[in-house]
């Protein structure tokens, strides 16, 4: 970006725009290296005009949740990333045609563990899987984010987009989801932001949902390694087998490249010793995949997003 667009950029916005920004602050690897810039995205009308001002200006740009399914080059990213702010943070009162039908419509931006809270407070069952996924509802909807089972596609009503043309409600009809991927969203290369999604919720027991959070959270804990940075599973499960258990009886737990490492508890999540880079973990991603493909003969596909 030239002097004048960084100028025109920064009076499009009214939070302050981080300039040469390390994305590894925006990402639980904590890897990646600047940003041209960071916007956070307060207000629901600053976004159209960043979006035009794009296009017209021909800047890089791409949108990120929480960062927890991303790794980001060490030398950065050269354009601008675009976080979603307080008004795509909101959830909104509920729509109820009856007890089985409840519709709730949440920001991209709100987090996806207080929008799961939100709802078992609410007395809404159906996003208890959800309760310990660390990113926002738009990266959610992206990954088709599940877990124990369960995806997140199975609950959503609509997913609305917005694009330099304008903002569109894609329904559910109309909705195509992969494993860990929402397919229609391939066609607008990363180049729509996930303002807001509709999900359709039932109504439980309190202390029935609470209680199956609990046994989730717990099995978390006890199945994921704590106190290193990662970004969940690296690679995505094969059909009918686990990343993990081929990553294990490869021998490849605690394999080690720079500072990334496979877990050693959990042998589908790569961790980050406090010094790897971006380069390491792909080297070990690399190496992974060239010695389960000779041990079992399954090429491993990364679930986690490069930028
Ligand atoms: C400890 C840990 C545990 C995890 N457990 C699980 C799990 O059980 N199940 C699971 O599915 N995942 C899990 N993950 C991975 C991750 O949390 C999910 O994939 C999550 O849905 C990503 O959301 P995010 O907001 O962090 O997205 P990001 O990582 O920021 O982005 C992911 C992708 O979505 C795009 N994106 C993000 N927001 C938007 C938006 N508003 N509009 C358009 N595009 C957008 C980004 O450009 C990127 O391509 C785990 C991660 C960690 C660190």
């Amino acid at each position: 970006m030239n002097i004048a667009q960084q100028e025109t950029l920064a009076t499009l916005v009214s939070h302050p725009v981080e300039w040469n920004c390390p994305l590894s602050r925006y990402t639980s690897f904590s890897i990646g290296g600047p940003a041209s810039a960071i916007i956070t995205i307060d207000r629901r009308d600053e976004l159209p005009l960043l979006l035009n001002f794009f296009v017209k200006e021909k800047v890089e740009w791409r949108v990120i949740g929480r960062g927890t399914n991303l790794l980001v080059k060490d030398s950065g990213f050269p354009g601008v990333i675009l976080i979603l702010g307080k008004e795509f943070k909101t959830i909104s009162s509920s729509l109820e045609e009856s007890p089985d039908n409840v519709e709730v419509k949440a920001g991209g931006g709100c987090s996806l563990s207080h929008f799961s809270s939100v709802c078992m407070d609410r007395e809404l069952t159906g996003l208890e899987f959800a309760s310990g996924i660390p990113g926002t509802v738009g990266g959610a909807a992206i990954m088709n984010a599940g877990a124990w089972g369960e995806k997140i596609s199975t609950i959503i009503e609509s997913i609305t987009l917005a694009t330099a043309d304008g903002e569109q409600t894609i329904t559910r009809k109309n909705l195509d989801f992969g494993y860990r991927c929402w397919n229609n969203y391939t066609m607008f290369d990363n180049k729509a932001v996930v303002t807001k999604v509709t999900f359709r919720l039932r109504r439980e027991n309190l202390e029935k949902i609470k209680e199956r959070c609990q046994i989730l959270q717990k099995k978390r804990r006890k199945n994921q390694p704590g106190g290193y940075a990662n970004a969940g599973s690296f690679f995505k499960n094969p059909v009918n087998d686990s990343a993990g258990r081929l990553i294990e009886t490869s021998g490849l737990k605690g394999l080690k490249i720079g500072g990334a490492i496979v877990s050693e508890k959990h042998a589908n999540f790569f961790v980050n010793d406090g010094g790897a880079t971006a380069a390491d973990m792909v080297a070990l991603m690399h190496s992974v995949q060239k010695k389960v493909k000779k041990n079992c003969g399954i090429d491993l596909e990364p679930e986690v997003h490069f930028i």
